[in-house]
């Protein structure tokens, strides 16, 4: 079974990730499984450029298929922040209380509460090309007040058009069926399957770049 990196080190992503991918042949295996390699610097200027960089530098070190992903929130009336800033929005990476905290502040008094989940997934081959990107948008409007416990991040306040509540509230399934993350993952299976389903296609340079 081939080998697929996630090259991630977020729990939330990762648990979606396995969902998703779950009965695909596949020997999944997160970053944790290689404390020595180190952060990946988001110093793209676009999710698809970050998600690019955590695929390739992944792929390449640890001489592995690598999936890389790159996600945040758009929010119209911000002009698009925090962006691919969303995970350090407020300071620390990955403070999701701060994170919400200054994003309800920012937004106080504000009327246009439209948003969007963009992701941004890339396949990178074991020498570190970049062999599929795909994207997932999820639209939806910033509640004043978190509701629900599940997912992660900005979640207790997103929620997303065609559901009725928070994306908090959605059970684990749920989630992916509407999220970016679940249609960027999607549209990325069939390019999975065909590139990794083969061992013949492990590496080889002459692979086309699909986008
Ligand atoms: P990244 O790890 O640099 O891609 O940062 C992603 C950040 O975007 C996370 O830390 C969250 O703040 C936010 N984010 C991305 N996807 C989601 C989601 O599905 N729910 C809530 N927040 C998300």
């Amino acid at each position: 079974m081939t080998r697929l990196l996630l090259a991630t080190r977020n729990a939330g992503k990762l648990r979606e990730l396995r969902s998703l991918l779950e009965g695909e042949r596949l020997e999944l295996v997160g970053l944790g499984e290689f404390p020595h390699f180190g952060e990946v610097e988001e110093t793209g200027k676009s999710f698809e450029e970050n998600a690019a960089l955590k695929a390739t530098q992944a792929a390449r070190d640890l001489d592995l298929w690598a999936l890389g992903e790159d996600s945040g929130l758009e929010v119209d009336a911000l002009g698009g922040r925090p962006g691919i800033h969303s995970a350090r929005y407020a300071g620390e990476h990955g403070d999701d209380a701060a994170n919400n905290a200054k994003l309800i502040e920012e937004l106080r008094g504000v009327e246009n509460r439209s948003a969007r989940y963009v992701c941004s997934m890339v396949l990178a081959s074991p020498g570190g090309r970049v062999i599929a990107t795909t994207r997932g948008v999820c639209e939806g409007r910033i509640s004043n007040t978190p509701s629900g416990v599940q997912g992660f991040g900005y979640d207790p306040y997103f929620w997303p058009e065609p559901a009725q509540c928070s994306m908090a509230s959605l059970e684990p399934q749920s989630k992916d069926l509407i999220s970016h993350r679940g249609q960027a993952l999607r549209a990325m299976i069939s390019l999975i399957r065909m590139h990794l389903g083969s061992e013949s296609a492990v590496g080889s340079p002459e692979e086309p770049t699909v986008r």
